[in-house]
């Protein structure tokens, strides 16, 4: 078994406990114990790593799955994910990795970890041009995400996070500080859908993603998850599209992904079409340019088009993509309208 790396971004308590600072729960955590997302440890009056390489998930998607549609469109990405979350929301998509036992923990501590520069290789020598950190919330890992997006800057691969978004100060620094390009969650627009569905707060992640806006040079794409019943309100959809365009910019894209019942809400329905078109509406109205549909199909819900005038950049079927600036005419033509010449705000080659 390899040892237990030492986590950063915690201080010392009283009585030998540690307080974490990855994210603004800040657990303090006595010796022996865990903090809540079950993957940060007090051993021996220091705070681990217990995740640190230790990969539970390993697979080679398109770019558009993560979902980010303006970072090198149609790209494969070498995607990596661990054990554990911060967030406990009851309607998790993945909770297979993100609510893994105490004993499902312990068990890929005990496994061999992967180094930063066997991934950013592993990438590179398969002409694979990103790594995702992904599947669970790299925050929780945020010290192997930052230190292997960092191997990855070496050797010309890109590096993206999924990410909930829920992470402060220090940590929050040098992970999204680490990254080319990041999709966060919104998962809804008030404090009580946050509290009560996700056990977090809805301002942090607010901070979060004004931060990656202002501070960093990390390409922000955002997911909303349109739960029936829950967040689909025309208020709230108007107030959080409205934040997006204020806050971030009107060209940020924006992800309305449908719903399928999972975790403590296995058995709801999932969202309708019609409720995602609805929010789709709203989301234009707001001003929003980039509004995506996910998890559905519908005939253009995933084209990428011009913000002058409407011609279609990208065109998307599935988890396929098409550009339609002429390929091979080199840097000047990537993200500019064939018909117009305006520039879409992306990362393109
Ligand atoms: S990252 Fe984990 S241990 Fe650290 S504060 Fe958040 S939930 Fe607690």
């Amino acid at each position: 078994m390899d040892e237990l790396k030492e986590a950063r971004f915690w201080t010392a308590g009283e009585g030998g406990s540690v307080r974490c600072g990855v994210c603004p729960h800040g657990c303090v955590v006595e010796e022996g114990r865990r903090g809540r997302c079950g993957v940060r440890g007090n051993v021996g009056g220091r705070m681990r790593s217990l995740v640190w390489g230790r990969a539970a998930a390993v697979a080679v998607d398109p770019v558009e799955k993560k979902p980010l549609y303006h970072f090198l469109p149609g790209g494969r990405v070498l995607s990596v994910g661990t054990l554990g979350c911060n967030l406990s929301c009851r309607f998790c998509q993945n909770d297979g990795l993100s609510r893994a036992s105490a004993e499902e923990v312990e068990a890929l501590a005990g496994e061999r970890a992967l180094e930063p520069e066997e991934v950013a290789a592993a990438a590179r020598g398969r002409g694979v041009p990103m790594v995702a950190f992904t599947y669970n919330e790299p925050a929780v890992w945020a010290e192997w995400a930052a230190e292997t997006a960092a191997a990855c800057r070496e050797v010309g691969v890109r590096s993206v996070a999924v990410t909930n978004g829920y992470v402060a100060g220090k940590a929050r620094e040098a992970f999204f500080g680490a990254m080319d390009a990041a999709n966060v969650d919104l998962k809804a627009f008030s404090e009580g859908f946050y509290r009560k569905q996700c056990g977090a707060r809805l301002g942090p992640v607010l901070e979060t993603l004004e931060w990656i806006r202002r501070e960093s040079r990390c390409w922000l794409e955002v997911t909303t998850l349109v739960i029936p019943g829950l967040n689909d309100s025309d208020g709230e959809l108007e107030a959080l599209s409205g934040w997006v365009a204020e806050k971030l910019g009107a060209e940020t894209p924006l992800h309305l992904s449908a719903f399928y019942g999972a975790c403590e809400m296995a058995g709801a329905a999932p969202t309708p079409v019609g409720t995602l078109l609805r929010a789709r509406r709203i989301a234009a109205g707001a001003g929003l340019k980039h509004v995506y549909l996910g998890n559905v199909r519908v005939e253009g819900g995933g084209d990428t088009r011009c913000a002058g005038c409407g011609a279609v950049l990208v065109e998307r079927e599935g988890f396929g993509a098409r550009v339609r600036w002429g390929e091979g005419e080199g840097a000047a033509a990537a993200g500019r309208c064939p018909v117009c010449g305006r520039r879409c705000g992306g990362v393109w080659e």
